[in-house]
């Protein structure tokens, strides 16, 4: 590769469905008891010249009447590839799809991908079929009737094992905490490098100011000192910050702004 690769990239943010009703301490650890919040299911399309890279795949319906899952609506505008196609992006055409980490709603609906590798860190896998217990439910193992969504394309996906450059300007960070093998992308923008940390920062109350008296950990996670680590690495990129689970993600359209 090119090591004077100044390729950059652009984030646009596309809503997949909504989760009407949340419980704030889940997302803000020992915060919020009790107080209720709505939030969106994100996939972000990260598209250059060298081409387009679809970060996670939203919730799926498999799981049906186990209560496994917080409520979840979806318009018909919100499915997947009628929301990709909105911004030109054929779901059945895309080659590159990052998977941040494999909780149910980040994970789902990999079937309407026939095209893409799957990208995923390898902790995360192991993770999956040995969770912790609080965290079965999310990634629907061990159930009666339901097979984790990702096991019907273990032929396509691409193990990584820590931080990895998928393509010049856009690196794969291993940010442990959320679960072991979250991993983030950092974007290299024309205006200075963005960073998706998915569930580790679901809601821009998790990052605050971005100092350390301001982070907050996710409520749900395996590793609260993984956590911390995992803030402190975002903060030493100097990058912006954009949430998973946030409506103010969709403040701009695209990432950066023309
Ligand atoms: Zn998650």
């Amino acid at each position: 590769m090119d090591a004077h690769d100044k390729t950059t990239w652009t984030i646009e943010p596309v809503c997949f469905g909504e989760f009407p009703i949340l419980e704030q301490s889940a997302f803000t650890y020992m915060r919020g008891f009790g107080e209720k919040f709505s939030a969106p299911s994100i996939g972000f399309v990260l598209r250059s010249k060298l081409g387009t890279v679809l970060l996670d795949t939203g919730p799926g319906s498999q799981s049906g009447d186990l209560g496994l899952h917080s409520p979840y609506t979806q318009t018909r505008e919100q499915e997947i590839a009628p929301a990709l196609g909105a911004i030109g992006v054929e779901a059945d055409e895309l080659e590159w799809v990052v998977l941040s980490h494999l909780h149910y709603d980040h994970s789902s609906n990999l079937d309407l991908f026939p095209n893409a590798t799957f990208i995923v860190q390898a902790a995360e896998v192991r993770e999956a079929v040995d969770p912790i217990r609080p965290q079965r439910g999310i990634y629907e193992f061990g159930y009666e009737g339901l097979v984790p969504p990702w096991m019907s394309v273990t032929s396509r996906l691409r193990l990584v094992r820590g931080d990895t450059r998928l393509f010049p300007g856009l690196d794969l960070l291993l940010l442990p905490g959320h679960t072991p093998g979250t991993q983030g992308v950092l974007v290299r923008t024309e205006a200075g490098p963005y960073i998706i940390a998915v569930d580790l920062i679901s809601v821009l109350d998790n990052w605050g100011a971005g100092g350390p008296d301001d982070w907050v950990s996710p409520g749900i996670h395996v590793d609260l000192r993984e956590c911390e680590r995992s803030f402190e690495r975002i903060r030493a990129t100097g990058a912006t910050v954009l949430a998973s689970h946030d409506w103010r993600t969709f403040d701009q359209p695209k990432y950066p702004a023309r």
